[in-house]
């Protein structure tokens, strides 16, 4: 049986200046294309996100990979989530500062190794093991990063990046990554690369990501919230507002945003955040980019 393949991705949930939105929503454009010519050339989801991620961890307008905010030391230390729901396994890694892609990290551990996260030195003596060329800290750091933190500033958004696909053969995948919240202290792991709160998937109901204060989203477990919802009868739009909402009952101001892709391929997004980046192609095989993050949603979507 063949599958309509699906993608939605996003560039984080915070509120940052409008001059920003133009060129984030051109490298929306640019991830989405990546990750939709491999979902149309026939690969799996898995691909399809890590490529799409790659992209923006690429880009130092977002908090991943290049352009990752800084710590207190100064230094760039990101987390990644990957989850393939089709086997039910996913990868991770946390506090990771040598490679230039965590999220490939996290791949290879999910695919190459017994465990499943890993932190610290020891993810980037992995990601040599596993064959990653580790690159020094400081070709992570761009100029606005840097600038902002000799500025002090924590005020930075939350560009955190992620992207969920369904493949031909409907198998569906997450991916996450991040470098957290500017001038957190050194070894501060947040939602993202946490199973079940930066993302999480299950091949019968859906998959989800989070987005926006990590803190709030790990004691929410908010990415299974979102996924329980479809398991009780939520369509995926239905369920990232529910999510969101609760997130506001537990936690006001809770600062956070979802996207999510519910197994019949509906997809949905909610934030309550000013801004949530977020990309998706449509039923027609169409891009759409927003900055507010609303799902137009048609018959079919
Ligand atoms: N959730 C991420 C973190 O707290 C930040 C983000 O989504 O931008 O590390």
């Amino acid at each position: 049986m063949t599958f309509l393949p699906r993608l939605i991705i996003h560039g984080g949930a915070w509120d940052w200046e409008d001059a920003l939105d133009a060129p984030k929503t051109e490298s929306l454009h640019k991830a989405l294309s990546i990750g939709w010519n491999a979902l149309q050339a026939g690969r799996s989801a898995l691909q399809a996100v890590e490529k799409a991620v790659n992209w923006l961890e690429d880009d130092p307008l977002f908090d991943a990979g290049t352009g990752s905010h800084l710590n207190v030391n100064g230094v760039v230390e990101m987390d990644a989530l990957l989850i393939d729901a089709e086997s039910n396994q996913f990868g991770a890694v946390g506090a990771v500062t040598r490679v230039r892609h965590p999220i490939t990290l996290a791949r290879k551990i999910m695919t190459n190794t017994k465990q499943h996260f890993i932190v610290g030195a020891g993810a980037d003596e992995m990601a040599s093991k596993l064959g990653m060329r580790l690159i020094p800290n400081i070709a992570l750091v761009s100029e606005s990063e840097q600038r902002y933190f000799l500025e002090g500033r924590t005020d930075g958004a939350s560009d955190t990046v992620g992207a969920i696909a369904i493949d031909k053969d409907g198998h569906l995948a997450v991916a996450c990554s991040t470098g957290g919240t500017p001038l957190k202290p050194a070894g501060r792991i947040g939602d993202t690369p946490i199973f079940g709160a930066g993302g999480y998937a299950d091949k019968a109901y859906g998959g989800a990501a989070a987005t926006g204060r990590g803190e709030h989203a790990m004691r929410l477990m908010l990415s299974r919230y979102v996924v329980d919802a479809i398991q009780a009868g939520k369509t995926a739009n239905e369920a990232a507002q529910d999510a969101i909402q609760h997130a506001e009952t537990r936690i006001p101001h809770s600062m956070l945003g979802t996207i999510v892709i519910d197994t019949q391929g509906n997809i949905g997004a909610a934030h309550s955040t000013p801004k949530l980046a977020c990309g998706w192609i449509d039923t027609d095989g169409n891009p759409q980019v927003t900055m507010r993050g609303g799902i137009v949603q048609k018959a079919t979507e």
